[in-house]
């Protein structure tokens, strides 16, 4: 690392879904047969109605910075979402489109931690929010949880982890990695903890509100005790197949809004302008339209999880929604395979990358050192393929 970087990036860890990914394209382009389980990103095209949308905004000359937290009509159709999907009532001021959910996420942590301030991580956690948190000077938290529970956190575990720095709680359902999905009564188990807890605020990212394959999507915001000191975070780019289009958005109490709006006004000046028309055609859409690619999901899901199971040392929870399953590879710690020891996730992750040429996620980006995340979002041919591959490789 050069000298003159700030301590901050010195500090900061590369992204290891982006890293592993970024690893997968540079064997391939060395002419490897590589299979690429580890980035979270639909292999679907993104919606021709979607599309459409955004030629007509080219052809319509829509070219200029919009409003810093997006165009007011986005906005509507945002809160429409809201409304109709999640029972969350909100209005324009406090709504702001940003460049991906990462980014809005982003801006929340900027606007809310103090250094020293501690923020709590049910693990595993996705990838960036430890990362996110320590740039701005935050302590993680974690809350260990396991398969027994389904990777969830209780109302208990939860309470044992407040201090008085304690500032948020910031967690992803469904789950990235896991798959879990909270359901009302899990939820309103935590609420009622930070209902005693009057100054604790909630990051919910639900950006795979609509990968779910038990249904009943909750937010945790639509919880009057708590509505006030919960910020939602959503995106199109899991549930529409548009992670390069980079548009998330959140809702939240004004106060927060406006100083997101504050802060992204001084770094990006808004989101993309012709992403930005295509997501109002995505939104006011029904989410029966994006079906068919969740039935495919499913589909998939129960396909690994039927394969993984066949492979011994290889344990997974059921998971509800998102496209990743997290298993326990743990039985495999202190094995010397084909002539190299496995000394945790890590290993396990580059050597199913160099031996068997399946790239995959080791569980310690995401807080769990005794998993490997496979993303399923890719061909059953290549899902069948890659587990035959682990298979011969491992047993
Ligand atoms: N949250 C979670 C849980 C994710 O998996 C992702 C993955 N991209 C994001 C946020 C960020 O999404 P994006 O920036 O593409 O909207
Ligand atoms: N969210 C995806 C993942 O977890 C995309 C990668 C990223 O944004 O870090 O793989």
């Amino acid at each position: 690392m050069h000298q003159y970087l700030s301590d901050r990036v010195k500090n900061l860890a590369t992204s290891q879904t982006l890293a592993m990914a970024a690893k997968a394209r540079e064997l391939k382009s060395l002419g490897k047969d590589v299979i690429g389980l580890s980035l979270g990103e639909p292999d679907f095209n993104t919606p021709d109605f979607i599309k459409n949308a955004a030629k007509k905004a080219i052809d319509q000359n829509y070219n200029s910075y919009t409003p810093v937290d997006g165009y007011g009509d986005l906005k509507d159709a945002i809160i429409t979402k809201f409304k109709r999907d999640n029972n969350l009532n909100y209005e324009s001021s406090d709504i702001v489109v940003s460049t991906g959910a990462k980014q809005a996420l982003y801006n929340i942590a900027s606007v809310l931690i103090n250094p020293g301030d501690e923020v709590i991580l049910p693990c595993p956690y996705w990838v960036s929010y430890s990362d996110i948190i320590k740039l701005k000077g935050g302590i993680p938290v974690e809350i260990k949880t396991s398969i027994e529970d389904n990777f969830k956190m209780t109302g208990e575990q939860l309470l044992n982890s407040i201090t008085e720095k304690t500032k948020m709680v910031w967690f992803s359902s469904p789950c990235n990695p896991s798959g879990s999905v909270y359901d009302k009564d899990e939820l309103k188990e935590i609420v009622n903890v930070l209902d005693a807890h009057k100054n604790i605020f909630v990051i919910s990212d639900e950006i795979y509100e609509h990968i779910n394959y038990k249904g009943g999507h909750v937010s945790i915001g639509s919880f009057d005790k708590i509505k006030d000191r919960t910020i939602t975070v959503n995106g199109v780019s899991k549930a529409f197949a548009m992670t390069g289009w980079r548009i998330g958005y959140i809702g939240a109490p004004h106060w927060i809004a406006r100083a997101c709006n504050k802060v992204q006004g001084q770094v990006t000046s808004g989101a993309n302008c012709i992403a930005q028309r295509a997501v109002i055609t995505a939104l006011n859409e029904n989410p029966d339209k994006i079906e068919y690619m969740v039935k495919e999901f499913e589909s998939r899901r129960d396909l690994i999880l039927d394969l993984l199971n066949n492979i011994p040392g290889f344990q997974c929870n059921v998971p509800d929604g998102a496209f990743y399953v997290f298993p326990d590879i743990s039985h495999y710690f202190g094995k010397e395979i084909h002539g190299v020891k496995i000394k945790n996730a890590s290993d396990m992750s580059m050597f199913l990358l160099e031996k068997a040429l399946v790239a995959t996620v080791t569980g310690d980006a995401f807080g769990n050192p005794n998993c490997i995340r496979i993303s399923y979002a890719a061909s059953k041919e290549k899902i069948i393929e890659a587990v035959e591959r682990i298979k011969n490789l491992l047993v």
